[in-house]
């Protein structure tokens, strides 16, 4: 009897340096062989396959295991009704190379807008600025094709984007991860239902005093009450904490809490003394001090490098003001303005190869990446933070 094979829905091929299946819905990224590429070309409901597919395996795997793999993993589905698949729906791209290195992760700045006044926020006071509507949907096609994989959606608060309801209608149209950054503010019951998102991270920067003395008396409670609707819509939930003097004593307690709401990644920094944290000194912990709370983090991070490169290798930025950067610090160095399109940005930018740190000889230099360039006192030098973190003093 012939079988009839689809990607699943929650799933795309992409093209990076290799190619890969990528699982948008649990952020797993699998590496094939061109054969298997080609195959999953094939798989668009309607032409039957039946093993053998072609001459040889794929990474050591029979045609046969391959396909049980697939769909064990859910990364294929088996189509009964071959006519069902002529209702479009999504299918297998066919997917041009990204550009190497590859543009993986994008943090979209929306607005510079923000209901809050954090004392640590690195953008300084909120602005009303923001991207115009037209560009982010621009901007979101040319993330896909350059075969993008997580969407970063943040701002300012990005809830207060003029347009974010209409935003978030079209986010289904496209291939890629979608993580929100918010404060959860503005994220009610309601507003957590119609959220296209795969994922949202909220800031929780300590317990009830320490959180409300950084960001605001009230922003806790907003925090708390918008992960309980988060979970209770069934997305994925993560947070984000920055370690200053107020929550030194708060991690135990804040890991048990997050364990409670079975967050799946905790990202922990140490703030970089920049835009509002220059005026807020009694705020700030030593690079040192600081460093050791990193500690109590866990899930992935997209800024670090990779293949023997500095952080931002596969990442970048685009700030309200259209400007595309290798990170929100480096809006005064911009690659260009999305108005040139967000490849050719991407192009320009430079990747510095680990060798030519000063510490590219530390023990702990392929785990670490020489941690945060703009952290760092130069270009060149250690971030202390890392080196705390690994325990290594700063040479
Ligand atoms: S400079 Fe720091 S913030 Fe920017 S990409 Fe590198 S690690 Fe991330
Ligand atoms: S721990 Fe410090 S010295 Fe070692 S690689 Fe990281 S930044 Fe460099």
């Amino acid at each position: 009897m012939n079988r009839f094979l689809r990607l699943s829905p929650h799933c795309s091929l992409k093209r990076l340096e290799k190619p890969y299946i990528y699982d948008i819905k649990n952020d797993e990224l699998y590496e094939i062989d061109d054969k298997a590429e080609d195959f999953i070309k094939r798989c668009d409901g309607v032409t039957p396959l039946n093993p053998p597919f072609t001459k040889g395996g794929r990474g050591g795997l029979s045609d046969e295991e391959f396909v049980n793999f697939c769909l064990k993993e859910n990364l294929l589905e088996i189509v009964e009704n071959p006519l069902s698949s002529l209702v479009p729906r999504p299918s297998p791209l066919a997917p041009r190379p990204s550009p190497t290195p590859s543009l993986r992760y994008l943090e979209l700045q929306l607005t510079a807008r923000c209901n809050l006044s954090c004392r640590h926020c690195y953008l300084g006071k909120p602005k009303n600025i923001e991207l115009n509507f037209d560009s982010v949907r621009k901007i979101l096609k040319e993330f896909e094709d350059i075969q993008g994989l997580r969407l970063i959606i943040s701002g300012g608060e990005p809830m207060l984007y003029s347009s974010f309801w209409e935003f978030n209608n079209i986010l289904p149209d496209y291939k890629f991860r979608k993580v929100l950054l918010t404060s959860g503010w503005f994220l009610g019951t309601e507003e957590a239902l119609k959220l296209n998102v795969n994922e949202v991270q909220v800031s929780l920067d300590g317990l009830e005093d320490g959180h409300d003395t950084l960001r605001g008396k009230g922003s806790f409670k907003r925090a708390i009450t918008a992960m309980k609707y988060v979970k209770e819509a069934g997305t994925d939930l993560s947070a984000a904490t920055m370690v200053h003097q107020y929550n030194l004593n708060d991690f135990q307690k804040m890991a048990e809490l997050l364990k409670s709401y079975n967050v799946r990644e905790w990202g922990i920094d140490v703030p970089l003394q920049t835009g509002n944290l220059k005026s807020a000194k009694d705020f700030i912990v030593s690079p040192e001090k600081g460093g050791e709370y990193l500690k109590f983090a866990y899930g992935g991070s997209y800024h670090g490098g990779s293949e023997g490169y500095v952080c931002g290798r596969h990442i970048c930025t685009i700030m309200p003001s259209g400007k595309v950067c290798k990170c929100g610090f480096y809006e005064d160095r911009p690659l260009g303005n999305i108005e040139e399109g967000l490849r050719n940005c991407w192009e320009r930018n430079y990747h510095m190869p680990l060798k030519d740190l000063q510490c590219h000889d530390c023990i702990y230099i392929e785990e670490c990446q020489g941690g945060c360039r703009f952290r760092a006192e130069t270009p060149t030098s250690p971030d202390p933070v890392m080196c705390a973190l690994y325990k290594k003093a700063k040479t």
